[in-house]
C-alpha cells in the first residue's frame, strides 16, 4: 500500500537515540537548546522555543499575547481542528473565514474582512497544503486593523518565510509532517520579551529548569505565571536534529513529485481540479486535489485503495464537527464546505518516485472513468 504520507528516519535517528540514552541526561538540556538555535537559523530567525507539539505552540503563542475572553480570532476551518481549539484553549472566540476558492483554499482576505468586529485582535494563517498567503497584503490588512498575525505553520517547516508574516508562528514535528520528532513543534517569535513569556509558560512559568539548576548548583526557582508542561525532551530534539539536516532536501524532493503530480494529472484527469494552478512558494506537504461536482468520493477512495493507493481527506472543516456544532451552531462557509467535500489528498512523500506518482494517477484516471 503506498501511504498518503510516511516519515523518513534511518541508521542515523537510531544513533542519535542512543547517543542521548549513553549520555545518562534524557530531559530537556542541551540537545533542545541546539535544536531550538538550528531550528532558528534555518528560518533566518534569532531564537526559538521548541514544545512537545504544535497544539501547545499556539496555545503557548496565543498566552503570550495575552488573548483571552472577549477577544475574536480570525481562523480558517480548512485546517486541523487544532487551530480553532488554541483559540478556545485561552477562552477567546474562534471567527470562522471561508477559503478564497477550490483554486486557492487559504483564508479569504475578503471574507476576513467581512468577519472583522471592533472586538477582532488576530488572525491565524494556515499554510494549508505548504501553500503560503500573500504576506504583503495580510500584513497591510493587519497594519490597518491593528491585529495581530499568528501563523500555523504547521504545514510550512522549512520555508525562510515561514516565521516572518507576523508576530510569531507554531511548527508541527507529527510522524506525518515535512519532519519529525514523532511528536513535537517549535515556535519563531522574533520579539524577545514574547519568547520569554511563551519559553516561560512552556515548563511551569519556572524561573529556571532542571538542567540550568543542575548545571549551576542551583537551589530554587520562583513561579511567575500560571504555566504549563509543554516541554519537548532531549531524545525528540536529537532526532529533530538529524530531521533538519535532511528537510530542505525532502522539501526539493516533495515539490519535484508535485510537478509531476501536475503535469500527469493535466494529461489524465482533465477534470480534476488540482489547487494552486498559479505558482506560489510552498513546502508541498500534501497533495490535495478536487474531484468533479458529480462524482462519488466513496466510489473513488475505494477503487484507490483496490489499485494499492491510499487517500485522506484535508479536511473535514472545523465548524461542521459536533462540538463545534454545538458551540457555534450557525457557521456558513460555502466554498469551505463545497472544498472539502470534493478534496481528495494523494499520497506524497520523499519516499516515493516519479513512477509512484505515474501509478496514482493512472490508478485515479481509472476510478474517475469507471464513475462516469
Ligand atoms: C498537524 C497540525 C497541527 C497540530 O500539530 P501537532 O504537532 O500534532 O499538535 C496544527 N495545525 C495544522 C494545520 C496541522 O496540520
Amino acid at each position: 500500500m503506498l501511504a498518503v504520507a510516511e516519515p523518513c528516519l534511518g541508521p542515523e535517528e537510531k544513533e542519535a537515540l542512543v547517543a542521548v540514552i549513553d549520555s545518562g541526561w534524557i530531559t530537556m538540556g542541551e540537545k533542545v537548546a541546539q535544536f531550538e538555535q538550528a531550528f532558528a537559523s534555518l528560518h533566518g530567525a534569532e531564537d526559538s522555543v521548541a514544545v512537545g507539539s504544535c497544539t501547545a505552540a499556539l496555545h503557548l503563542i496565543l498566552l503570550g499575547l495575552e488573548l483571552g475572553p472577549g477577544d475574536e480570532v480570525l481562523v480558517p476551518a480548512m485546517t486541523f481542528v487544532a487551530t480553532a481549539n488554541s483559540v478556545l484553549y485561552v477562552g477567546a472566540k474562534p471567527v470562522f473565514v471561508d477559503i478564497e476558492s477550490s483554486d486557492v483554499p487559504l483564508m479569504s482576505l475578503q471574507d476576513a474582512e467581512a468577519k472583522c468586529t471592533p472586538r477582532t485582535k488576530a488572525i491565524i494563517l494556515v499554510h494549508y497544503a505548504g501553500y503560503l498567503p500573500d504576506r504583503a497584503k495580510w500584513q497591510a490588512f493587519a497594519a490597518k486593523r491593528g491585529l495581530l498575525i499568528v501563523e500555523d505553520a504547521a504545514h510550512a517547516a522549512g520555508l525562510t518565510e515561514a516565521g516572518t508574516f507576523g508576530v510569531a508562528a507554531a511548527f508541527s514535528f507529527y510522524g506525518n509532517k515535512n519532519m519529525t520528532t514523532a511528536e513535537g513543534g517549535a515556535i519563531i517569535a522574533n520579539e524577545p520579551a514574547l519568547r520569554d513569556r511563551i519559553r516561560r509558560a512552556r515548563g511551569h512559568g519556572l524561573t529556571s529548569g532542571t538542567f540550568q539548576r543542575h548545571g549551576k548548583a542551583m537551589l530554587g526557582y520562583d513561579v511567575t505565571m500560571l504555566g504549563y508542561n509543554y516541554r519537548i525532551d532531549e531524545l525528540r530534539a536529537a532526532l529533530g536534529l538529524v530531521q533538519m539536516k535532511n528537510l530542505l532536501a525532502w522539501n526539493e524532493h516533495r515539490r519535484e513529485l508535485t510537478t509531476h503530480y501536475r503535469k500527469l494529472l493535466a494529461q489524465r484527469a482533465q477534470d480534476v481540479v488540482v489547487p494552486f494552478s498559479a505558482p506560489r512558494t510552498s513546502a508541498c506537504h500534501i497533495m490535495p486535489i478536487v474531484l468533479p461536482r458529480q462524482c462519488d468520493r466513496v466510489a473513488v477512495i475505494s477503487a484507490l485503495k483496490t489499485a494499492g493507493v491510499q487517500t485522506t481527506i484535508h479536511y473535514p472543516p472545523t465548524h461542521l464537527f459536533s462540538f463545534y456544532q454545538e458551540v457555534f451552531p450557525d457557521v456558513r462557509l460555502p466554498e469551505t464546505e463545497d472544498f472539502a467535500a470534493r478534496e481528495l489528498t494523494l499520497p506524497l512523500h520523499p519516499r516515493m518516485q516519479e513512477p509512484h506518482v505515474d501509478l496514482v494517477t493512472r490508478a485515479l484516471a481509472d476510478a474517475l472513468s469507471r464513475g462516469r
